[in-house]
């Protein structure tokens, strides 16, 4: 290869984030299916829940899902390539000028939060929109009270959204707002109603509407026992080795010597560190994987690019060695004190996807 012409971009990463696109595929089939008649969506905010909305949105497109979510306008530039404007829900809402110009002109839907976004989406010439209500979360959303304001008769609404609080609780919340959200269909016009997110629509089909939410599941996160046997890991963390060292008894490792080797050992030095979301609460309690499947645990402090583990297990490993990190999202979640959105959200920028 010419120097000159080599861009960093085409340099090999020493992180990669090992995505399984049949699993992606199989989970929102899945979800679909435990949605009975109605139609899973999928929420790939966040860059899809960090995972890569580019990557996922014309997996989900070509699985079948016609009905996307995203947080930030700034979150289409990486999904309309592969989606029709009009499939696209953007659940902040409208909130600056440029927001209302940008939705009115792509066909993008907005997702109204409020009596002031819906004068704001109407004075501009409005068009087809979803309505979000809140029925307990007191996060965003139209108040129950607000439904009878004729600013929303105005308002041309294909979804009629509400997000539940705690549908991976069997908790009475859920039952309230659901039959808040049923009170909400009959107040305000709209073509399909919307209400469980993954959880919520292990509920079922009294909280499906027409069009479910489904995110963290897609991506192989488990918000209710039941749906564990069902829904398939999708990521897998895959770090390389960028030294091996012996070190004798006595000798400490890391920041602040917290872990002291009590016997000679091998020790294997990791790409991968705190600011690729590999958090410091993985320190001492993180396992890492030889390509022949030994345990290679985390000793000391996680630094921020770099992670030391135990190479015991696998001493034969060598620089340039593929490890895979663990990083089941239930057992993860349970290890680290993190929530299961907080550990795939976390996966950093420094991933080759
Ligand atoms: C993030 C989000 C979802 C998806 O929720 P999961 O718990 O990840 O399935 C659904 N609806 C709304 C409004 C959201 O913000």
């Amino acid at each position: 290869m010419i120097l000159e012409k080599m861009h960093p971009d085409c340099l090999q990463a020493p992180l990669r984030l090992d995505f399984d696109d049949d699993a992606l595929i199989a989970n929102w089939t899945t979800l679909d299916r435990l949605s009975g008649a109605a139609r899973a969506g999928a929420a790939i905010k966040a860059n899809g829940y960090g995972t890569g909305a580019a990557h996922v949105a014309p997996l989900l497109l070509r699985a079948g899902c016609r009905d996307f979510f995203v947080a930030h306008w700034g979150e289409l530039a990486d999904v309309l390539p592969a989606l029709e404007p009009g499939m696209v829900s953007v659940l902040h809402g409208p909130l600056f000028e440029s927001d209302v110009a940008y939705a009115r002109h792509s066909g993008v839907k907005p997702v109204i939060n409020s009596l002031e976004q819906a004068r704001r989406w109407i004075a501009s010439g409005g068009g087809r929109c979803d309505l979000m209500v809140d029925t307990g979360m007191n996060r965003l959303g139209v108040a129950m009270e607000q439904l009878g304001n004729e600013v929303l008769q105005g308002l041309d609404v294909d979804l009629l959204i509400s997000h539940l609080v705690a549908a991976e609780e069997d908790t009475p919340l859920n039952e309230r707002q659901r039959q808040r959200w049923r009170e909400a269909c009959q107040i305000v016009a709209h073509q399909r109603a919307s209400l469980a997110n993954s959880a919520g629509i292990a509920l079922g089909e009294a909280y499906h509407g027409q069009v479910t939410r489904p995110g963290i599941a897609l991506y192989g996160g488990v918000p209710r026992a039941e749906m564990a046997p069902v829904i398939r890991p999708v990521v897998r963390p895959q770090a390389a080795l960028l030294q091996v060292r012996d070190i004798a008894a006595g000798e400490t490792v890391g920041y602040n010597a917290t872990f002291t080797a009590s016997t000679a050992m091998r020790v294997g030095t990791v790409a991968l560190g705190y600011a690729d979301g590999y958090l410091r609460c993985w320190s001492g309690k993180g396992v890492l994987r030889s390509p022949g499947g030994c345990a290679l645990p985390v000793l000391g402090r996680v630094s921020m690019d770099l992670t030391i583990v135990d190479l015991s297990a696998a001493p034969d490993l060598l620089e340039g060695d593929w490890l895979s990190v663990d990083y089941a999202l239930e057992e993860a979640a349970r290890t680290t004190g993190l929530s299961q959105y907080e550990l795939l959200t976390l996966l950093g920028r420094r991933f080759r996807r």
